[in-house]
């Protein structure tokens, strides 16, 4: 547990929005150490971000062999690995004629997603989802259900109408050609891992197309093997117009981006920023990439296997993305976890994990044995 002197300094130096209590100091693989030595097997992954486990070899070596090539250059000139990394995104996005930009984070792809479906349709009405979360930049704020996020910041630059998760009828309620996009979680992440219900992901494709919307996917926590495909809206048979992506891209290293389907882009000018795509974030997003094509077939079987050991408490699980409905349980839960050396994360009263995609089956039957003995405490 991190030691009163540092957590006085925190408490002096840093704005206190954050609430936290441990203080990590390495990582390797699926598991993590504190400042004192102890040892926890991590279902949090730095919120589903560490898809290749902590410091996992070739990504560290990519960055640190970028880091003495080229750290920083700008997209006022052409930026090695940027091309041949969006090449395979668009491909494994399933896109054909794709195109990508690259972002920083998750809010600031869905920023871009926002600000290209506003300039491509010249219409400026949002659909969004309950519960559902995009991020906290004033665009993505004005697509983010939450009140608490949203109220105190008001007013927000777009009009947003929120749609229970699921609900076709109400979605067709608020529709009309006035609408520039629907934007939808393919599982929601921050709302404790709800994941769409059956055929809702094609009835949202259905009702974009009868009124000439965009639909953008925003798979920031769901991307990049989370679910066991590479994207999540891959278990439908749906096709969006945008995806946007961020968290599991890079393996910790801050990077975002969207690929939009062909004939959707922006225009010369219309959109920028001075660190998107970097070198570093490229070398580090395509080692991730190499790890991830060799394991992604066996996270569906690593899901599959957490959610056997929690079946007494009706676990919902895609991929490695698995949460429990909790309610006020969910911070006692929580403590005793990590009392017994296993991070897990509450969301909205959800008990949620998302570890490593590296995690081992020993791992992941030790953090079973752990959170059941919560659980059941
Ligand atoms: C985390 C998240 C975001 C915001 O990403 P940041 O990198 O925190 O800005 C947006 N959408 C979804 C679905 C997320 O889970």
């Amino acid at each position: 547990m991190v030691q009163n002197e540092y957590r006085d300094m925190c408490d002096t130096y840093l704005m206190r929005n954050f609430s936290r209590d441990i203080l990590i100091t390495r990582g390797k693989g699926a598991r993590v150490w504190d400042d004192e030595d102890n040892e926890y097997i991590d279902c949090v992954a730095g919120i589903a971000v560490c898809s290749t486990g902590h410091c996992h070899p070739k990504v560290a070596e990519a960055i640190c062999r970028q880091a003495q090539e080229l750290i920083h250059i700008s997209n006022l000139f052409y930026i090695p690995g940027q091309a041949q990394l969006a090449k395979r995104i668009v491909e494994k996005s399933g896109l054909k004629g794709g195109r990508v930009f690259f972002s920083n984070s998750g809010s600031e792809a869905v920023e871009a997603a926002v600000k290209l479906a506003r300039v491509r349709t010249g219409k400026k009405r949002f659909i969004a989802f309950r519960s559902g979360f995009h991020g906290r930049t004033y665009g993505a704020l004005s697509l983010t259900h939450k009140e608490d996020y949203r109220l105190p910041f008001t007013p927000l630059p777009y009009e947003c109408e929120f749609v229970k998760y699921g609900d076709l009828e109400g979605l067709k309620a608020v529709m009309d050609e006035t609408v520039a996009a629907v934007i939808i979680e393919p599982v929601q992440g921050e709302a404790g891992v709800i994941p769409a219900p059956e055929g809702f992901m094609e009835d949202v494709r259905k009702v974009c197309n009868e009124n000439d919307a965009l639909m953008i996917v925003d798979e920031v926590q769901t991307g990049f093997g989370r679910t066991g495909t590479w994207f999540a809206f891959q278990h439908s048979t749906a096709k969006p117009d945008i995806i946007t992506m961020a968290k599991g891209i890079a393996s910790g290293f801050p990077m975002g981006g969207i690929v939009a389907r062909e004939g959707l882009e922006f225009l010369p000018g219309e959109h920028g920023g001075t660190f998107n795509g970097g070198p570093l974030a490229c070398a580090a997003a395509h080692a991730t990439i190499d790890v991830l094509e060799e394991i992604i077939g066996d996270i569906e079987r690593k899901g599959a296997r957490f959610r056997d050991g929690l079946a007494a408490y009706n676990p919902r699980q895609r991929g490695l993305m698995i949460g429990i409905t909790l309610g006020d349980r969910c911070a006692p839960v929580k403590q005793y976890c990590e009392e017994h050396g296993v991070l897990v994360n509450c969301t909205s009263g959800n008990l949620r994990l998302v570890p490593p995609l590296v995690i081992t089956d020993e791992e992941i039957d030790q953090a079973v044995r752990v959170i059941n003995e919560a659980l059941n405490s």
